[in-house]
């Protein structure tokens, strides 16, 4: 199963066709489109640390949780530090972030609390979302080359196996979009970190032209899940590079640090609705 776009009065979104399917959750990563934000940060960015006006960054998760039917005041959003930490998020985590200091830095968010939105923010790295439709459990992950070195996404599973009793081949992952193979040129480093991290399999992932190295990030992420036990079809992936499309997309590598964020969001629904 795919990835589909929505268009809500002039927001646009995506989300994987198999969350949909299995229902009992809300999710979708969001583009550049649909918000109030001006300038630099026109117009839909949720990053909360970038310089933006707090009040136009609030309105604009208004905007995206009126859409999806997400209570706005229990956003839990993570403090990304490009690490391999994957946070247990319960009730006493609710606004942290929009409205109450993030006392903690993780790259990854678990929970089974229904009503409690995970957000991990990214331009240009890769967001992850997971849903366990049988044990009921969730999370959100970003990953950037270090974290996916770190098997940050693989690590999110195992939280969600320990804390919530998750089966990894009943989870259901999407990864969202972020940069592609064609534009994330890097260094030996990278290829090698990788490497280390995944051994011999990983090179299919990565490709040399003249000095450089080019990786699908995404693809390593959704090889890392497998390799944590998630089916491969069970594995939505985005096709959409954020650098080829810095008009729908916030990108790093196309605009630099004076940028917003997109976010990737999802939440258990309550029972009975
Ligand atoms: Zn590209």
């Amino acid at each position: 199963m795919g990835i589909t776009e929505h268009n809500q009065n002039g927001l646009v979104y995506l989300t994987a066709d198999s969350f949909e399917a299995a229902g009992g959750v809300v999710h979708a990563f969001s583009t550049r489109k649909g918000g109030v934000s001006k300038g630099t940060f026109a117009t839909l960015n949720l990053g909360i640390r970038r310089g933006d006006d707090p009040n136009l960054v609030r309105e604009n998760y208004r905007i995206l949780c009126g859409a999806l039917g997400l209570p706005l005041e229990r956003i839990v959003c993570s403090n990304q530090v490009h690490g391999n930490e994957v946070r247990t998020v319960t009730r006493k985590d609710a606004g942290k972030g929009l409205f109450y200091p993030v006392d903690y830095e993780t790259d990854g968010l678990v929970t089974n609390q229904a009503d409690l939105p995970l957000a991990v923010f990214s331009a240009d790295c890769i967001p992850i979302l997971l849903y366990d439709p049988v044990s009921q459990s969730i999370g959100a992950v970003h990953a950037g080359w270090r974290g996916t070195a770190l098997k940050i996404a693989a690590l999110a599973v195992e939280k969600m196996g320990l804390e919530y009793g998750a089966a990894s081949e009943n989870i259901l992952a999407a990864v969202g979009p972020g940069l592609s193979q064609c534009c994330f040129e890097s260094d030996g480093d990278v290829p090698d970190a990788m490497e280390r991290a995944y051994g011999a399999p990983v090179r299919r992932y990565i490709a040399k032209k003249g000095r450089k190295w080019y990786l699908d990030l995404k693809g390593i992420n959704a090889h890392c899940l497998e390799s944590a036990g998630v089916p491969a079809g069970h594995i939505s992936v985005s096709e959409d590079c954020t650098r080829c499309h810095p008009e729908k997309y916030w990108s790093h590598r196309a605009t630099g640090k004076d940028r917003g964020s997109m976010a990737a969001v999802i939440s258990l629904k309550r029972k009975g609705i």
